[in-house]
């Protein structure tokens, strides 16, 4: 079984409006309203791709218990530990005519000691049972920038792969953990190196120093660039075909499904990246997020270009 946890989830609305306007009224068809959070985006591909997981973070009041009903009605396992707070909402309003999204994103509950107690009580009875864990996203507040550092240090306990998914100082922090796999964007990979990267060798340069600082693979994404896969002993780089792109947001964790689930299959590196990037092109030229039809993804296989640098 694959762990995918998701801290702080979020019921996402998006409205689509023409000609928006700041200070302006928009009357607007009803929002369409999905079950956010990077960690259940992978768990939705990951079911697309035929694997099962199980989703574990902090659900509460009545927008974590419409989340749970969403999971629930999407076939997907669940144990999220409950608490007193409220689960955020974010607002993406879309304007066609002017192709722009502006997103209104709430900063989120805050979890107490005693319920960061009890998610560590289920995450550590589950890790039991787990083949592989991806932790990705933002961390809520009263959670401390280390706590990817410390869940990490109770997967590598196990001897299981820990995928990690986040930026900023939790990144920082979680790379001192030694993940099994970190999954930067160019942006970022750029914030962690406190300067903007903007040359592959720049990019392949501070990934390398990640690997050695413990990290064993650094899954580098470059959006409509492809992607690099770093190792100590290894450099792949993936050279993607142009797509008609519908909406890339999720494209990240549709990749690291993919990634996840090659592993879990035995794939080799080569094959796994190159599967890794046929899932976030396949989520980039669907409307929903964390989306992927297996079949646009078999075909999109053949199109990538995997080279050893
Ligand atoms: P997000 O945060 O929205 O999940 P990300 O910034 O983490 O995304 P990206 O680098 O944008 O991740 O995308 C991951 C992968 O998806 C890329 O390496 C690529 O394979 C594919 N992809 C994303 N955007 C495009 C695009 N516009 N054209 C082709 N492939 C894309």
């Amino acid at each position: 079984m694959i762990i995918t946890v998701t801290l702080n989830p979020a019921i996402d609305i998006s409205y689509r409006v023409n000609n928006f306007n700041i200070n302006k009224g928009h009357r607007v068809e009803n929002g369409l309203k999905t079950a956010g959070g990077k960690g259940l985006n992978v768990s939705r591909v990951l079911k697309q791709l035929g694997e099962q997981s199980l989703c574990l973070g902090f659900l509460g009041g009545q927008n974590g218990k419409w989340i749970k009903k969403r999971l629930e009605m999407d076939g997907m396992e669940q144990s999220f530990t409950t608490i007193t707070e409220e689960t955020r909402t974010c607002l993406a309003i879309i304007d066609e005519d002017h192709s722009t999204q502006t997103e209104l994103l709430e900063k989120g509950p805050n979890v107490s000691e005693e319920e960061k107690e009890r998610f560590l009580e289920t995450f550590n009875q589950q890790l039991k049972k787990a083949k592989l864990i991806i932790a990705s996203g933002s961390l809520p507040l009263g959670l401390e920038p280390s706590f990817y550092k410390e869940i990490c240090k109770l997967v590598k306990e196990e001897n299981i792969p820990f995928f990690l998914d986040t930026s900023g100082e939790s990144l920082k922090l979680g790379i001192e953990g030694s993940p099994f796999l970190i999954k930067p964007n160019q942006e970022e990979l750029s914030q962690f190196a406190g300067k903007e990267l903007m040359k592959i060798e720049e990019m392949v340069e501070v990934a390398v120093k990640i690997c050695n600082q413990g990290v064993q693979n650094v899954l580098l994404s470059l959006g409509e660039n492809g992607a690099m896969l770093v190792r100590k002993d290894t450099i792949l780089k993936a050279d993607i075909p142009t797509i008609p792109v519908v909406n890339p947001v999720g494209s990240g964790d549709s990749m690291i499904a993919g990634m996840a689930y090659s592993i879990n299959n035995g794939f080799d590196l080569k094959e796994s990246l190159r599967m890794a990037c046929a899932c976030g092109m396949a989520n980039a030229m669907e409307a929903k997020t964390g989306f992927v039809q297996p079949e646009i993804i078999k075909q999109l296989l053949s199109e990538i270009n995997i080279t050893t640098l």
